[in-house]
């Protein structure tokens, strides 16, 4: 009988789009945390996430925010020493939160990540105007209004289009896509 893999196992597997060595070549040094610009308001340091992740504290990993706050700079990807590509396993704890459906609905994260991915398959392009609904409504009214004010003045001046844009080709994108992520009827 097939044994059921680990969390971390899991994770690893789902590193098929990174490069660099496994999660458990990581030698805890802590460069990574060190240099990531917003590791002061992440619940774990990505040190502590990539330890986590190796002891296969899969609940622990899942309810921190880590994930959702890294800001995908590759700061520390490129520093590790043990040439760990962090940036991709933070993609790929997403990856799982979200297929999983491990996520709080609070968070805005996992909601503009799916608007996000379901945009660029359907036109090829990323569209403000679906993407602001996902997170517009977690600011407070001040805010909201500057936002839409904003948003307006951009989109008379012709900086935000009125209508989605489409790629060429669209077809052989959604092609290339289907091989990377499952690709839903509403896709
Ligand atoms: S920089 Fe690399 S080796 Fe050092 S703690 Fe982070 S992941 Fe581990
Ligand atoms: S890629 Fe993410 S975890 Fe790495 S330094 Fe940047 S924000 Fe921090």
């Amino acid at each position: 009988m097939a044994l059921k893999p680990s969390f971390s196992d899991e994770i690893s597997n789902l590193l098929y789009a990174a490069h660099g060595n496994p999660i458990n070549a990581c030698i805890q040094c802590g460069t990574c945390s060190g240099t990531c610009p917003v590791a002061n308001y992440m619940d774990q340091t990505p040190r502590r996430l990539i330890g986590m992740i190796n002891a296969d504290l899969k609940e622990d990993v899942l309810d921190c925010n880590t994930y959702w706050f890294c800001a995908s700079c590759y700061h520390c990807t490129v520093r590790c020493p043990a040439d760990i590509d962090i940036a991709g396993v933070m993609y790929a704890v997403k990856r799982y939160s979200i297929w999983n459906k491990t996520y709080s609905e609070d968070l805005v994260g996992p909601k503009f990540s799916e608007a996000f991915v379901k945009t660029i398959v359907r036109t090829g392009r990323s569209y403000e105007p679906i993407l602001a609904p996902t997170y517009m409504f977690h600011f407070g009214p001040k805010d909201f209004f500057h936002e839409a004010v904003t948003a307006s003045k951009m989109m008379l001046k012709g900086r935000i289009p009125v209508l989605p844009p489409r790629i060429k080709r669209l077809e052989n994108f959604k092609n290339m896509i289907r091989k990377i992520i499952p690709l839903g009827e509403s896709s």
